[in-house]
């Protein structure tokens, strides 16, 4: 496994950091304020007024491995990139590299026709519009994506959509024209994975509203903007239809993939940038006569952090290099394993932070309150972490009892 990044990769790191550091941190107290004062169903102007710069930088959907429509990285040279957005909140967005649009992106890329690529995924690719992805639901458990009850009934030339959803990431953003949207189709089918697809529902359509925003730890609009919506007898064109009935399982196994490794490598860099504040204000803080850094239980924590940072990343980067060079599908352990370790351990180093920082650790104003819900957020969604745990074990067993025959 070849850990440094191609030329190509580390030219772009070298930029992206350098945007970083002219345009995105001395924005970042800006982008709090607004996201405070606007709340979840406006657009935070900074956002906006700093993405035609990063285009212009040419900064723009690294994210597209192998495609024509984005920079046509691999995992692995996009792996130190989105880690660098990951430090801040506001960067990602800025450079067109967000969820949930980064994994609207690719359906759209692997799946869409041509026309369902020219209407939503061009000005998707263009940062003109935004989108939502709409499977998980308040009435069921949906970590068992099987449970879930929404009904897509075929109806002349037309889908019927009926069902309530929660959790949709993005809906109370007024720029967000799209969802797609999960449900069953064919709910008697004796295959469970073969009950649900997903259709493209625009935001328009008559018969969706969107309820409420759901705060994340009290904030709205930031780290996320999730929000509960109805959808009833939402009517849209068959041709809709993402791949065909039934096979809403399979795009969501290529979604998420890519999905959970973006969130993993965001994390690493939110990680690091936390310990980078710990470092200099440990070294600036006096307690009882000396730098709280010269007391050694704070020592001990900067070590456990940076161990705990390095072999996250290490993890992260095997499973980019696995989804590279044996695809997603023979990944799927890897990418399982970086889900539960990535998160569980930013959340270590982000409270170990708190608690350094003391009052001010539990504000915003150092961004860790922002940088905690972040974390914490990603031990539930795109799957909890007993799911993938589980995952982990069972594959294990498979692989141990195959070894043994
Ligand atoms: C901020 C945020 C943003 C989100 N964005 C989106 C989005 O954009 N679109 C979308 O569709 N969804 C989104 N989600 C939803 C997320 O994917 C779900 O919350 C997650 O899959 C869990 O489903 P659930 O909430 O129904 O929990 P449940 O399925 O009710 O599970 C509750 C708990 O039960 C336990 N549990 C479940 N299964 C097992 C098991 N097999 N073994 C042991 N324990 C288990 C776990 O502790 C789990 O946390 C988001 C969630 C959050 C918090």
């Amino acid at each position: 496994m070849q850990l440094s990044p191609s030329p190509r990769a580390a030219d772009l790191k070298a930029r992206l950091e350098a945007f970083m550091a002219e345009h995105i941190y001395p924005a970042e107290a800006r982008y709090y304020r607004e996201s405070e004062e606007l709340g979840p169903w406006k657009v935070q102007p900074v956002v906006e007024e700093l993405k035609p710069l990063a285009r212009v930088a040419g900064l723009w959907n690294l994210f597209l491995p192998e495609s024509d429509h984005g920079a046509g990285l691999s995992n692995l040279d996009y792996a130190p990139l989105c880690e660098v957005m990951g430090r801040s909140h506001l960067a990602p967005e800025v450079f067109n590299c967000s969820a949930p649009d980064t994994g609207n992106m690719e359906v759209l890329a692997r799946y869409g026709t041509p026309e369902q690529q020219a209407r939503w995924l061009t000005p998707l690719l263009e940062g003109r519009i935004r989108s939502g992805f709409a499977m998980t639901e308040p009435a069921v458990a949906s970590s068992d994506a099987t449970n879930i009850e929404s009904r897509i009934t075929r109806d002349g030339d037309d889908y019927v959509i009926n069902g309530r959803k929660w959790f949709t990431t993005g809906a109370t953003d007024p720029r967000c024209k799209i969802l797609i949207f999960m449900g069953k189709t064919d709910p008697d089918n004796a295959d469970r994975h073969r009950q649900q697809s997903m259709i493209l529902v625009p935001m328009d359509t008559p018969g969706i509203t969107v309820h409420r925003p759901l705060p994340v730890f009290g904030f709205y609009g930031m780290p996320d903007r999730a929000s509960e919506v109805s959808f009833e007898d939402v009517r849209v064109p068959a041709a809709n239809m993402l791949l065909g009935e039934g096979r809403g399982f399979e795009i969501a196994q290529g979604r998420l993939g890519p999905g959970r490794i973006h969130h993993c490598m965001r994390l690493i860099g939110l990680a690091e940038r936390v310990l980078e504040k710990v470092c200099a204000r440990a070294e600036e803080r006096v307690a009882f006569g000396r730098p709280v850094a010269e007391q050694t239980v704070t020592l001990e924590r900067i070590a456990e952090a940076r161990i705990a940072i390095e072999q996250a990343r290490l993890l992260t980067l095997k499973a980019a290099w696995m989804m590279d060079t044996v695809g997603n599908k023979q990944a799927k352990a890897e990418i399982a394993m970086i889900k539960v370790a990535v998160p569980n351990m930013a959340c270590r180093v982000i409270d170990m932070a708190i608690q350094l920082f003391g009052g001010a650790g539990v504000t915003n104003d150092f961004a860790l309150g922002a940088a905690y819900a972040t974390a914490r957020l990603l031990r539930i969604a795109d799957g909890p972490d007993e799911v993938h745990r589980n995952q982990i074990g069972r594959l294990e067993l498979r692989r141990q009892r195959a070894a043994r025959s």
